[in-house]
């Protein structure tokens, strides 16, 4: 039984990071007249809402979207913290394995399926 691949979760953790980064740097530069223009950006395909709406939602949606970005970029950086640490894929609840699986699914999971369910249940 050897630990996680620690070297492979690092780098889809710098590739996330800098995917994050980007996503924030694009909120940043606003500039609502190009976001049409911009095929690759998944998040604004679907917002067919009226003129009126959009520009209201435009600047709700890049404040969430701020929101959230500085949040995962929080987490993928303490996870990279985790794996310098060596206590990378440690659930921080009971210390016991976050599991393979679900660090595939989220390389920053700080708590094991049981611990999130736990927290989740409140
Ligand atoms: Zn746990």
């Amino acid at each position: 039984m050897s630990a996680v691949d620690v070297d492979q979760f690092r780098t889809r953790l710098l590739v996330e990071r800098q995917r994050v980064v980007d996503a924030i740097d694009n909120i940043h530069s606003e500039n609502p007249g190009s976001l049409a223009d911009e095929t690759e950006e998944p998040l604004f395909q679907d917002n067919h809402l009226g003129d009126v709406a959009t520009a209201t939602f435009d600047r709700e949606m890049a404040s969430t979207l701020e929101d959230n970005s500085t949040h995962v970029l929080s987490e993928i950086d303490a996870a990279l913290a985790r794996i310098e640490a060596g206590t990378f894929g440690t659930c921080q609840a009971c210390g016991g394995p976050v599991g393979e699986d679900r660090l595939e699914a989220l390389p920053w999971a700080t708590l094991c399926i049981e611990d999130k369910r736990k927290q989740e249940r409140g």
